[in-house]
């Protein structure tokens, strides 16, 4: 078991008080807080290396590109991705699939070809495809959800045809807190030589994403949930479908040569990583995964998942509960009664608990479900059974308020 009151002290934003009451931060699925280690890594950056990387000759400069691509294969070793050059640093999921929709729909894509999606894809993973469609005339194909909340895995076979370009599919749902068949859904897009992009933006912080056993041709992730600060994430894309595509942006860094008349492209990842980087989020992004090495990301999945269990038992004791969807990683919706989600969350609020409340970004699977929105608590690391507890009483006293 992972000393979690050890842990927990490692994060100096959960000390405090608000409202006068001890901090209980149930709002993960949005963003994780800061181990120290990151908060001192960037201090470290600025204080001792700082310098724009790849271009200098001089010994900061070399020092900030050493340890900026240290990050990269960081990352490569953490999803298991073949080559670093497959790593592109993006500000975070979505510009990663923007990046996707852009490139790969400017390189691959034309009138009347068809992406596929799900009912329960965050908005990030629906409006960069409805960009292309506005732009080029694709179509989407949206998977429907089984009455449980499942993917509906046959209509989703039955979606494929000649026209069908690409699949980009959550690998668990931000709003339900379910993982989904994410393996199954990439064999059978390969098996009509359909390349998938996976939105891993609330699995990589909660269980070990290996890109190779996957067989992903593109995942994207943010930082920001998994410990490292935000305005840096990553976009995975297997080296053949990279080196096919046309850079997102232009300008410098991207380029090998530059004339009015032509010009050439820098070799992966450069090529996708145009202007100054975020070095020093990519820095720290290296260090909040030696964090999460250092813990073990299995370790993690198992603490996360029994305080998901022990949570789902609580929650079901209240009167009125209910839980959508089946929720098996580190975030539960839910709705008590007719209490408002933002009344729900306002009067948490109050007595120190963080959650969040709303559509998640998610409007059509809100809709889908018909319901004004969610109440949703996920769990990082360094979240507590008594953390649950607090949450649970706090539920349990606003809904005596209403009654
Ligand atoms: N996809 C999913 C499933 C998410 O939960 C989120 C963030 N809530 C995003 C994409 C977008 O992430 P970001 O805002 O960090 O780009």
């Amino acid at each position: 078991m992972p000393d979690i009151l050890n842990i927990r002290k490692e994060f100096p934003i959960l000390e405090q008080q608000v409202h006068g009451k001890p901090l209980i931060y149930l709002d993960n699925a949005a963003t994780t807080q800061k181990p120290r280690c990151v908060i001192d890594a960037i201090s470290e950056a600025y204080t001792t290396i700082n310098a724009n990387v790849h271009r200098g000759v001089h010994y900061l400069s070399q020092k900030a590109t050493e340890q900026f691509e240290e990050a990269r294969e960081k990352v490569r070793s953490f999803i298991n991705a073949t080559h670093s050059h497959e790593i592109i640093f993006t500000r975070g999921t979505t510009e990663g699939i923007n990046l996707l929709a852009t490139s790969f729909g400017n390189t691959s894509l034309k009138k009347g070809d068809e992406v596929i999606i799900s009912t329960m894809e965050h908005h990030s993973n629906i409006v960069p495809w409805q960009l292309l469609q506005q732009r080029i005339g694709i179509n989407l194909r949206i998977v429907p959800l089984k009455e449980d909340t499942a993917l509906d895995m046959d209509a989703y076979r039955s979606l494929f045809n000649n026209r069908t370009k690409l699949v980009s599919i959550t690998h668990v749902s931000n709003v339900l807190g379910s993982t989904n068949p994410i393996k199954e859904c990439i064999e059978i897009a390969h098996s009509h030589s359909v390349p998938v992009l996976v939105d891993a933006a609330q699995s990589i912080p909660h269980i070990k994403v290996d890109v190779s056993v996957l067989d992903a041709d593109f995942l994207a992730f943010s930082g920001h949930k998994i410990y490292a600060p935000t305005g840096i994430g990553v976009l995975y894309g297997k080296e053949k479908w990279l080196n096919m595509m046309q850079p997102y942006h232009g300008g410098g860094e991207m380029i090998q040569s530059v004339r009015f008349e032509h010009t050439t492209f820098n070799e992966l990842p450069y090529k996708f990583e145009a202007g100054t980087p975020d070095y020093v989020g990519a820095i720290a992004l290296g260090k909040a995964l030696d964090f999460v090495n250092s813990i073990g990301i299995e370790t993690i999945a198992q603490h996360e998942q029994q305080l998901t269990k022990y949570a789902l038992q609580q929650l079901k004791t209240i009167e009125k509960m209910r839980i959508l969807g089946q929720p098996d990683s580190s975030a539960i919706s839910f709705l008590v009664g007719d209490i408002h989600p933002a009344d729900m969350g306002t009067l948490l609020d109050h007595l120190g608990i963080a959650i969040r409340t709303g559509h998640h970004c998610a409007q059509p699977l809100i809709d889908h479900l018909g319901i004004p929105g969610t109440v949703r608590a996920s769990f990082a690391i360094y979240n507590s059974i008594e953390d649950i507890d607090i949450l649970v009483e706090g539920i349990k006293r606003i809904a005596r308020m209403f009654e």
